[in-house]
Protein backbone atom coordinates (compact mmCIF):
# COMPACT_ATOMS: atom_id res chain seq x y z
CA UNK A 1 0.00 0.00 0.00
CA UNK A 2 1.28 3.74 -0.58
CA UNK A 3 2.64 5.83 2.18
CA UNK A 4 -0.36 8.50 1.56
CA UNK A 5 -2.98 5.54 2.06
CA UNK A 6 -1.14 4.18 5.05
CA UNK A 7 -0.20 7.89 6.45
CA UNK A 8 -4.52 8.98 6.53
CA UNK A 9 -5.55 5.71 7.43
CA UNK A 10 -3.81 4.54 10.13
CA UNK A 11 -3.63 7.94 11.81
CA UNK A 12 -7.63 8.42 11.19
CA UNK A 13 -8.69 4.61 12.02
CA UNK A 14 -6.58 5.29 15.49
CA UNK A 15 -7.18 8.80 16.62
CA UNK A 16 -10.99 8.04 15.92
CA UNK A 17 -10.92 4.80 17.68
CA UNK A 18 -9.29 6.48 20.49
CA UNK A 19 -11.65 9.18 20.68
CA UNK A 20 -14.67 6.85 20.42
CA UNK A 21 -12.81 4.98 23.29
CA UNK A 22 -12.46 8.06 25.46
CA UNK A 23 -9.13 7.50 25.55
CA UNK A 24 -7.87 11.71 25.45
CA UNK A 25 -6.36 12.71 21.59
CA UNK A 26 -4.02 14.49 22.75
CA UNK A 27 -1.24 16.36 19.77
CA UNK A 28 1.93 14.38 20.99
CA UNK A 29 -0.37 10.90 20.70
CA UNK A 30 -1.75 12.25 16.88
CA UNK A 31 2.81 12.84 16.61
CA UNK A 32 2.90 9.01 17.41
CA UNK A 33 0.33 7.57 15.50
CA UNK A 34 1.55 9.64 12.43
CA UNK A 35 4.98 8.30 12.46
CA UNK A 36 3.46 5.07 13.47
CA UNK A 37 1.19 4.75 10.82
CA UNK A 38 4.71 4.57 8.37
CA UNK A 39 7.24 3.51 10.86
CA UNK A 40 6.93 0.13 9.11
CA UNK A 41 7.93 1.04 6.04
CA UNK A 42 11.50 2.20 7.09
CA UNK A 43 13.40 -0.45 5.69
CA UNK A 44 12.55 0.84 2.66
CA UNK A 45 14.68 3.79 1.42
CA UNK A 46 11.82 5.20 -0.69
CA UNK A 47 9.51 5.50 1.37
CA UNK A 48 7.85 8.64 2.60
CA UNK A 49 9.29 8.55 6.30
CA UNK A 50 12.75 8.03 4.94
CA UNK A 51 12.36 10.88 1.96
CA UNK A 52 11.24 13.37 4.88
CA UNK A 53 14.25 13.18 6.99
CA UNK A 54 16.67 12.55 4.60
CA UNK A 55 15.19 14.49 1.48
CA UNK A 56 17.43 14.30 -2.37
CA UNK A 57 18.32 17.83 -1.57
CA UNK A 58 20.34 16.75 1.47
CA UNK A 59 21.19 13.58 -0.29
CA UNK A 60 22.63 15.80 -3.30
CA UNK A 61 24.72 18.13 -0.69
CA UNK A 62 25.43 15.26 0.49
CA UNK A 63 27.32 14.15 -2.78
CA UNK A 64 29.25 17.27 -3.34
CA UNK A 65 30.57 16.58 -0.03
CA UNK A 66 31.94 13.34 -0.86
CA UNK A 67 33.46 14.31 -4.24
CA UNK A 68 34.98 17.23 -2.58
CA UNK A 69 36.26 14.87 0.09
CA UNK A 70 37.75 12.37 -2.78
CA UNK A 71 39.43 15.48 -4.60
CA UNK A 72 40.81 16.68 -0.95
CA UNK A 73 42.27 13.24 -0.11
CA UNK A 74 43.96 12.66 -3.85
CA UNK A 75 45.43 15.90 -3.34
CA UNK A 76 46.46 15.71 0.26
CA UNK A 77 47.45 12.38 0.67
CA UNK A 78 49.93 12.47 -1.91
CA UNK A 79 52.68 10.84 0.13
CA UNK A 80 50.73 7.56 0.87
CA UNK A 81 50.33 6.73 -3.01
CA UNK A 82 48.81 4.67 -4.17
CA UNK A 83 46.49 4.24 -1.57
CA UNK A 84 45.22 7.99 -2.14
CA UNK A 85 43.78 7.55 -5.33
CA UNK A 86 42.37 3.70 -3.90
CA UNK A 87 40.72 6.20 -1.33
CA UNK A 88 39.60 8.60 -3.32
CA UNK A 89 37.90 6.41 -6.14
CA UNK A 90 36.18 4.63 -3.43
CA UNK A 91 34.59 7.57 -1.97
CA UNK A 92 34.48 8.96 -5.94
CA UNK A 93 32.16 5.50 -6.37
CA UNK A 94 29.86 6.15 -3.24
CA UNK A 95 29.08 9.44 -4.28
CA UNK A 96 27.45 8.25 -7.48
CA UNK A 97 25.25 5.35 -5.67
CA UNK A 98 21.93 5.69 -6.43
CA UNK A 99 19.41 7.40 -3.93
CA UNK A 100 18.09 4.93 -2.61
CA UNK A 101 21.42 3.05 -2.06
CA UNK A 102 22.83 6.71 -0.35
CA UNK A 103 19.98 6.82 1.52
CA UNK A 104 20.73 3.22 3.20
CA UNK A 105 24.10 4.03 3.64
CA UNK A 106 23.28 7.05 4.99
CA UNK A 107 21.30 5.79 7.73
CA UNK A 108 23.64 2.55 8.53
CA UNK A 109 25.74 5.57 9.23
CA UNK A 110 23.57 7.51 11.43
CA UNK A 111 22.17 4.66 13.27
CA UNK A 112 26.20 3.65 14.29
CA UNK A 113 26.97 7.20 15.17
CA UNK A 114 23.95 6.86 17.73
CA UNK A 115 25.29 3.80 18.98
CA UNK A 116 28.72 5.16 19.17
CA UNK A 117 28.20 9.07 20.63
CA UNK A 118 24.52 8.57 21.45
CA UNK A 119 25.02 6.42 24.80
CA UNK A 120 25.66 9.29 27.14
CA UNK A 121 22.65 11.46 26.38
CA UNK A 122 19.87 8.64 26.77
CA UNK A 123 18.91 4.69 26.33
CA UNK A 124 17.02 5.59 23.62
CA UNK A 125 19.33 6.90 21.47
CA UNK A 126 20.85 3.23 21.69
CA UNK A 127 17.80 1.88 20.91
CA UNK A 128 16.99 3.98 17.96
CA UNK A 129 20.42 3.19 16.28
CA UNK A 130 19.87 -0.53 16.65
CA UNK A 131 16.25 0.08 14.65
CA UNK A 132 18.27 2.20 12.60
CA UNK A 133 20.78 -0.63 11.52
CA UNK A 134 18.73 -3.47 11.61
CA UNK A 135 15.86 -1.63 9.14
CA UNK A 136 18.93 -1.05 6.74
CA UNK A 137 20.18 -4.85 6.67
CA UNK A 138 16.63 -6.57 6.97
CA UNK A 139 14.55 -6.97 3.54
CA UNK A 140 11.69 -5.17 2.87
CA UNK A 141 8.21 -5.83 4.54
CA UNK A 142 10.75 -8.60 6.42
CA UNK A 143 11.39 -7.86 10.57
CA UNK A 144 9.36 -4.48 10.38
CA UNK A 145 6.31 -5.99 9.30
CA UNK A 146 6.51 -8.67 12.16
CA UNK A 147 4.33 -9.31 15.38
CA UNK A 148 7.61 -8.82 17.20
CA UNK A 149 8.22 -5.29 15.68
CA UNK A 150 4.48 -4.44 16.36
CA UNK A 151 4.81 -5.54 19.93
CA UNK A 152 8.55 -4.29 20.37
CA UNK A 153 7.39 -0.54 19.17
CA UNK A 154 4.43 -0.57 21.76
CA UNK A 155 6.17 -2.03 24.84
CA UNK A 156 9.04 0.67 23.84
CA UNK A 157 6.02 3.24 23.79
CA UNK A 158 4.97 1.88 26.85
CA UNK A 159 8.41 2.41 28.76
CA UNK A 160 9.41 5.75 27.16
CA UNK A 161 6.00 7.45 28.17
CA UNK A 162 6.03 5.57 31.94
CA UNK A 163 5.47 8.39 34.22
CA UNK A 164 4.74 11.23 31.71
CA UNK A 165 1.29 12.70 31.24
CA UNK A 166 0.67 10.67 28.07
CA UNK A 167 0.99 7.52 30.16
CA UNK A 168 -1.79 5.94 27.97
CA UNK A 169 -2.20 7.59 24.90
CA UNK A 170 1.55 7.33 23.47
CA UNK A 171 1.86 3.48 23.60
CA UNK A 172 -2.17 2.77 22.27
CA UNK A 173 -1.78 5.90 19.49
CA UNK A 174 1.14 4.23 18.63
CA UNK A 175 1.10 0.49 18.44
CA UNK A 176 -2.34 0.57 17.25
CA UNK A 177 -1.31 2.80 14.13
CA UNK A 178 1.83 0.61 13.61
CA UNK A 179 -0.52 -2.13 13.65
CA UNK A 180 -3.12 -1.16 11.25
CA UNK A 181 0.21 -0.68 8.62
CA UNK A 182 0.61 -4.09 9.16
CA UNK A 183 -3.51 -5.23 8.68
CA UNK A 184 -3.66 -2.78 5.68
CA UNK A 185 -0.61 -4.52 3.84
CA UNK A 186 -2.01 -7.99 4.43
CA UNK A 187 -4.75 -7.11 1.82
CA UNK A 188 -2.31 -6.73 -1.02
CA UNK A 189 -0.79 -9.54 -2.85
CA UNK A 190 2.57 -9.32 -1.61
CA UNK A 191 1.14 -10.04 2.07
CA UNK A 192 3.64 -10.09 4.88
CA UNK A 193 5.36 -12.76 6.94
CA UNK A 194 3.78 -11.99 10.81
CA UNK A 195 6.12 -14.46 12.17
CA UNK A 196 9.65 -15.18 10.49
CA UNK A 197 11.45 -17.12 10.29
CA UNK A 198 8.67 -19.11 9.84
CA UNK A 199 7.23 -19.05 5.99
CA UNK A 200 3.93 -18.51 6.78
CA UNK A 201 2.28 -15.56 4.92
CA UNK A 202 -0.84 -13.83 5.88
CA UNK A 203 -1.97 -12.04 2.00
CA UNK A 204 -5.66 -11.42 1.49
CA UNK A 205 -4.99 -10.17 -2.56
CA UNK A 206 -7.37 -7.43 -2.42
CA UNK A 207 -5.39 -5.65 -4.37
CA UNK A 208 -2.06 -4.97 -5.39
CA UNK A 209 -0.18 -1.71 -4.59
CA UNK A 210 -0.21 0.90 -7.73
CA UNK A 211 -2.80 -0.90 -9.76
CA UNK A 212 -5.95 0.90 -10.84
CA UNK A 213 -8.20 -1.56 -8.80
CA UNK A 214 -5.58 -0.83 -5.91
CA UNK A 215 -5.48 2.70 -6.10
CA UNK A 216 -9.62 2.54 -5.89
CA UNK A 217 -9.45 0.51 -2.96
CA UNK A 218 -7.13 2.87 -1.17
CA UNK A 219 -8.79 5.56 -1.91
CA UNK A 220 -12.30 3.86 -0.74
CA UNK A 221 -10.32 2.86 2.60
CA UNK A 222 -9.27 6.79 2.66
CA UNK A 223 -13.17 8.08 2.31
CA UNK A 224 -14.39 6.24 4.80
CA UNK A 225 -11.75 7.12 7.16
CA UNK A 226 -12.37 10.82 6.71
CA UNK A 227 -16.05 9.68 7.33
CA UNK A 228 -15.22 7.67 10.79
CA UNK A 229 -13.14 11.03 11.62
CA UNK A 230 -15.92 13.22 10.89
CA UNK A 231 -18.37 10.92 12.73
CA UNK A 232 -16.06 10.49 15.50
CA UNK A 233 -15.10 14.36 16.23
CA UNK A 234 -17.56 16.10 14.76
CA UNK A 235 -21.30 14.36 14.14
CA UNK A 236 -21.16 12.57 18.12
CA UNK A 237 -20.12 15.90 20.19
ZN1 LIG B 1 4.50 -1.61 4.62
Amino acid sequence: MMGRAHLMIGTGVTLSVMGLAGIPVTLPAAAVAAVSSLLPDIDEPNSILVRTVLPAGVLRVMQLALIAGAVFVYYYGQDYAPWNLFLAGLIGVVSFLPGRTLRHIVMFMIGLGLLQFGQAFSPWNTIAGCVLIISTLVSHRGLTHSVYAAVGWTMLLYFAAQGTMEERSLWIAGGMSYTLHLVADMLTNRGIRPLPPLKFRLRLKLMSTGSKWGTLVENVCIMLTLVLLWYTFIASR
